[in-house]
């Protein structure tokens, strides 16, 4: 944090250039408004200081699994994250690789984040699947269960918030839901994480 008290931090004057272009997005008052990034209280009524916010902003860009992330949620409606057998792990009494999301037959599954497609496919045990890559974490988020084929295909590039399909129940599923893996590096078969952490951080979808 020390580089936050010289002018000449490069990552500093980029914050503070961040600072200006929210200041142009927000209306008026939303920056009065925005939560403090810690440090900088017992001000009441000032609102948050640039310097406050261009630490904020730092923390989203040096912090990418630390902080709030820009990234949405893949369902695009209120989520039900089921009980433990839902969940990652072993609670079912053998490996599941990934979280069941509950909501809507129908509901869109959506790109976390700026992602291309690795693969789509169709088979008895994931359903309608795809598979698409985000460069910048080198991880894969896989779909599984879609009510029909991918709305997308190899090679697409996808925006946070672009559809991938919709959420169905197709393959080995009892009840609609969307069977989301996050695995390490590029393409479905990579060493599975547990997505909970991740979706709980991503902005749920509008
Ligand atoms: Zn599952």
């Amino acid at each position: 944090m020390r580089s936050l008290s010289t002018h000449k931090s490069p990552l500093r004057r980029a914050a503070v250039r961040g600072v200006a272009a929210l200041a142009l997005l927000l209306p008026a008052g939303a920056l009065a408004a925005a939560p403090a990034g810690g440090g900088g209280g017992g001000r009441g009524g000032e609102g948050v200081s640039a310097p406050d916010l261009a630490a904020l902003i730092i923390g989203l860009q040096a912090g990418r699994d630390a902080a709030p992330s820009a990234s949405v949620n893949p369902v695009a409606a209120p989520v039900d994250y089921g009980t433990a057998i839902n969940g990652f792990g072993n609670e079912r009494g053998r490996p599941h690789e990934g979280q069941d999301m509950f909501a809507p037959e129908g509901t869109p599954v959506l790109s976390p984040a700026t992602t291309e497609v690795v693969e789509t496919g169709s088979d008895s045990g994931r359903g309608n699947w795809a598979a698409v890559y985000d460069r910048t974490a080198d991880r894969t988020y896989v779909y599984m269960h879609m009510s029909g084929p991918a709305g997308v295909a190899a090679g697409d590039r996808l925006e946070p918030g672009d559809r991938v399909g919709l959420l169905g129940c197709t393959g080995s599923c009892d009840g609609a839901h969307l069977h989301f893996e996050v695995r390490t590096g590029r393409g479905p078969y990579g060493t599975a994480i547990d997505p909970l952490p991740l979706l709980r951080r991503w902005q749920p979808a509008r």
